[in-house]
């Protein structure tokens, strides 16, 4: 079949998503003349003109195709067909009056909210307009959506863009939705596509935008030879960064906000149970030597009168949007060594400042205050101590900090209140450390320390020799508040979300059912390698389709994890024993978006994905919280090319968002 148009948009683009989607094959031939002028000459050599007819034949023609009955199973399709036929004039009559109001300079037809009401009360029910089924209807109503998105004139309803992300997981439309020429097509000779317009203005300001960035402190160190010498010369260059915010509608900012509040508290329990933590974590701890070593560094201090009882911790929880089911999923909740709360807030900020100075967009936003969160939190740990001379102990890696600016952000902060920092390596403490074995003090470096703020020690290369774990001990046994005390650590361990997955595990900790529900509306689906006659099962269903998993070791930090044909070869070579550390879970599968990411200072346009981290912190002691925040976000964006969305493992870049 050849379609025969103009290279542009406008017209167009819903016939070749119909086509696309139903993964009929044809060839595009461009031609000149009216941009309306669209026409198809089929198999038979004949040729179909009227738009009408193009559509119909389109349309016919895709429900015949092999891929809209795999993407529709036979129960679904029976009412998709004449629902198809009942709505689709109005949708097509709409989009037409759209397409030549763009043509002629003018407004949007009617009113665009008040035409879309109508569907979207249908998606609420629905999600797709025919129910499970998609048709000819979605790809219109999905071709209004943009098209009112790329005027400016998208109502903010979010069924609609969910609506949207939900119709982009089809896979043949997600291929060409992803394809550069796609995403750049102009509307028409007259109206460019957004993205061309965004990535002109960003290629123009790059320079000032990198140093906007940097300006802004933003910085990352890294240390080169110079050329002629063994010398080695610290460098600093912008964090990776995103120049436009990912979009999020404030209804699920927020109920993630609220869910936050419920995972400090539930965090808080976990870690205070420590004959729960024990009985859970016992085959854990006979078979990985990191975790039995923390957890004998916990014994050891309940069996010890002076530890510190208040216990501090700063969380984040991560979540990805899952687009085919329409919620957002949980990939871990971070208990440690939580990084890039300063740089969120100032990116958000720049991003306001570019989206208004340059494309005199007047977004909405909800300003992250993580900084402020996060001084709030140290503050209050570091008064429970009550001793106004006492330092912040930062715990780092010997080696060169990537991270030092970030870091060095809070302990200027601190410094701000009149609070010393040192920063110091787990050698550097068991070199240069006093414990008064009477009162639990500790001092380092002849100053007594009253908060522990660990930036490191969540691997177990953080600890290279026996006086780095006797150095973790003695930090743990002592009096000093620690960031976060151990047995939050332990709680950190991924097996406790396979765990937590259990209705009866959690309502242990959350004994309100609503309020489990709530929390469970973000769990991901888990299986647990323990059992050695469930493991060729779970083998078998994964090599149906290994895209849909992820495996897990007991590990933090980024690029641990195991994904599509690597999950096979480890089921495959990995001993019982060792495989039963692991975790396996469901891959989250967002629909990408069009990302401007920055790398040294080059700028690099792709479908990508964002993660989005909630922030809060907990201060507790044995009888109650006493504090417990929540506040800032964090948006990690990756293409969709890598798997993993690290800023300092090298594949993603900073972000922040924007409400839709
Ligand atoms: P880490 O402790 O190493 O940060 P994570 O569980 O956060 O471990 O995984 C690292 C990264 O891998 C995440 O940031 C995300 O990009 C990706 N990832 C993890 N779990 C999933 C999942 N279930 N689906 C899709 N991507 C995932
Ligand atoms: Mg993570």
């Amino acid at each position: 079949m050849e379609v025969v148009c103009q290279g542009y948009r406008l017209y167009i683009e819903p016939v070749r998503l119909i086509l696309h989607a139903s993964n009929i094959s044809f060839t595009e031939t461009l031609a000149g003349g009216d941009q309306k002028h669209v026409y198809i000459i089929n198999e038979e050599k004949l040729m179909i003109s009227s738009y009408k007819e193009v559509i119909n034949y389109a349309c016919t023609r895709c429900f015949k195709s092999d891929q809209w009955r795999n993407d529709n199973p036979e129960d679904f399709c029976f009412d998709a067909i004449p629902f198809s036929d009942k709505n689709l004039p109005k949708l097509e009559q709409y989009y037409l009056k759209l397409a030549d109001a763009i043509v002629a300079g003018n407004p949007p037809p009617s009113d665009p909210a008040e035409f879309l009401s109508e569907y979207v009360e249908i998606l609420k029910e629905k999600r797709f307009l025919a129910g499970r089924a998609w048709t000819p209807c979605d790809i219109f109503l999905w071709e209004i959506i943009k098209t009112l998105d790329a005027i400016h004139q998208k109502p903010k309803i979010p069924e609609l863009y969910k609506f949207c992300e939900r119709l982009e997981t089809l896979v043949p439309l997600r291929r060409y939705l992803v394809s550069s020429d796609s995403y750049y097509r102009p509307f028409t000779e007259k109206v460019p596509s957004i993205f061309m317009k965004r990535n002109e203005v960003f290629q123009k300001k790059l320079p000032a935008i990198c140093h906007f960035v940097m300006s802004e402190g933003v910085l990352m160190a890294s240390q080169k030879k110079l050329a002629d010498s063994n010398e080695l010369v610290e460098f600093c260059d912008h964090v990776p960064f995103s120049c436009y915010p990912k979009k999020i509608s404030k209804g699920e900012l927020t109920s993630l906000l609220e869910i936050q509040k419920k995972w400090n508290v539930l965090l808080n329990a976990m870690g205070r149970d420590f004959d729960w933590i024990s009985h859970h974590l016992s085959s854990m701890i006979e078979r990985e030597d990191f975790v039995r070593r923390l957890y004998n560094i916990s014994k050891k201090c309940k069996a010890y009168p002076h530890t510190q009882k208040t216990f501090f911790a700063i969380l984040r929880n991560d979540f990805m949007y899952h687009s085919l089911q329409n919620r957002w999923l949980q990939v871990e909740y971070n208990v440690i060594a939580i990084t890039f709360m300063p740089f969120s807030d100032k990116l958000q900020r720049l991003h306001k400042q570019i989206a208004e100075n340059y494309f005199e967009e007047q977004a909405d936003y909800h300003l992250s205050e993580n900084m402020a969160l996060l001084e709030e939190g140290l503050l209050a740990a570091y008064n429970c101590y009550g001793n106004p001379k006492a330092i912040v102990l930062i715990i780092v890696l010997p080696k060169f900090e990537t991270n030092i600016f970030e870091q060095r952000t809070i302990e200027k902060r601190l410094f701000d209140h009149g609070i010393h920092c040192i920063r110091a390596s787990f050698e550097d403490v068991w070199k240069n450390h006093k414990f008064d074995e009477s009162t639990g003090t500790l001092t380092v470096f002849g100053q007594e320390v009253g908060l522990v703020y660990m930036r490191a020690g969540y691997q177990p290369d953080h600890y290279v020799s026996e006086e780095d774990w006797k150095a973790r001990e003695v930090i743990e046994m002592s009096r000093a508040i620690k960031c976060p005390t151990v047995d939050y650590q332990l709680i950190n361990f991924k097996i406790f979300q396979v765990y937590l997955a259990r209705d009866e595990v959690l309502a242990r900790f959350v004994p309100k059912m609503e309020e489990r529900e709530k929390i469970q509306e973000n769990f991901a689906k888990f299986w647990e390698l323990e059992d050695p006659k469930e493991i060729p099962k779970i083998l078998a269903l994964v090599e149906e389709d290994p895209s849909l998993y992820v495996l897990k070791p007991q590990r933090e930090g980024g690029a641990n994890n195991y994904f599509g044909q690597d999950i096979i070869d480890k089921f495959k070579t990995l001993s019982h024993e060792d495989l039963s550390t692991y975790i396996l879970m469901e891959k989250i599968d967002s629909s990408p978006h069009i990302g401007f990411m920055v790398k040294n200072k080059n700028m690099v346009v792709s479908p990508c994905t964002s993660e989005f981290g909630v922030y809060g912190y907990i201060l507790s002691d044995p009888e109650k919280m006493i504090k417990s925040n929540v506040g800032g976000t964090l948006v990690r964006t990756k293409p969709t090319s890598h798997s993993e969305g690290g800023i300092t493992a090298g594949f993603g870049v900073l972000d922040s968002f924007i409400y839709e």
